[in-house]
């Protein structure tokens, strides 16, 4: 079942749990991530960035699309922290469900007005759309490749306005977290307070940024004071990643086909315990009440 990531939220909502978002660039991270949602029947989020969309090319997503459709778990297929509005068109020309338009380096003024012209033409076609308010740091092995860690939290007093404005379905918010992986002895300290000053006045679900490397005890947290969507993507790529590397060096082996099997096994321990930690798998069903 292929849903906007709106209807996928609310069932996660009313729930009490938490969705995975894992970014996807190729057949085998899809395959970790597709794969490991139906072996413990968890909804996720496939999703894919902005150069992640270019290097796979449209008509990937036409396979992709056909995929979801016929799985009896819920998916929807997000476009990630896409800075033009043109993009977002292109993901929706693809068959995608959700787009996240990141005006969170704008001024404020200028971060309403793109995301507001957003979500006008993807609500006509049923489209979610995911703003994104303050900015969350960066480790340099994010997606978009850039180094940046100064973290500028979200206002709470911006919430309601920015959501009134924009009319978005779901909201990312800076509380501490970082793109990429974290340097060793760098451990994020979430401010869970602020999370719940938020929460409280937002009337969509938030979204946590930057989920990987963090500790589970910090994400768990954060689910439970009502994150409803977390990205994940260097910390599983990463272990699909070390099992290649590891394969190439021990046993010389270079072809990919005997290769990714195990890559793609260490890649879904990853992938399976944060859908355990986020307490959404077996929520398969809840979708059919
Ligand atoms: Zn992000």
């Amino acid at each position: 079942m292929l849903l906007n990531t709106k209807d996928l939220l609310k069932i996660a909502e009313e729930n009490n749990f938490t969705i995975g978002a894992f970014n996807v660039t190729e057949l085998s991270n899809f395959k970790c991530v597709y794969e490991t949602a139906q072996e413990i029947q968890a909804p996720v989020i496939i999703a894919v960035a902005e150069n992640e969309f270019d290097f796979c090319g449209k008509e990937y997503f036409t396979y992709i699309r056909q995929q979801l459709i016929k799985s009896y778990v819920p998916f929807a297929l997000h476009l990630d922290h896409a800075h033009t509005v043109e993009k977002c068109m292109e993901a929706i020309q693809a068959g995608f469900t959700s787009v996240m338009i990141d005006g969170s380096s704008l001024p404020y003024e200028q971060n309403v007005e793109i995301t507001k012209k957003v979500t006008e033409f993807a609500h006509m076609v049923n489209v979610s759309v995911e703003g994104e308010l303050g900015t969350i740091g960066n480790f340099g092995t994010s997606d978009e490749g850039v180094v940046n860690n100064n973290i500028i939290y979200t206002r709470v007093e911006d919430v309601v306005d920015f959501i009134d404005k924009t009319n978005c379905d779901s909201l990312a918010v800076a509380i501490g977290t970082s793109h990429g992986l974290y340097p060793k002895g760098k451990e994020p300290r979430l401010q869970i307070e602020l999370l719940k000053e938020i929460k409280k006045v937002a009337r969509v679900p938030l979204v946590l940024h930057g989920g990987s490397g963090n500790l589970d005890e910090e994400l768990d947290k954060a689910a439970r004071a009502g994150i409803r969507k977390i990205n994940i993507a260097s910390e599983y790529k990463a272990a699909i990643s070390r099992s290649l590397n590891k394969q190439m060096n021990e046993h010389h082996e270079v072809k990919f086909a005997l290769m990714m099997p195990q890559a793609i096994e260490e890649g879904k321990k990853v992938v399976r315990n944060r859908i355990r930690l986020f307490r959404s798998d077996g929520k398969a069903s809840l979708y059919y009440e």
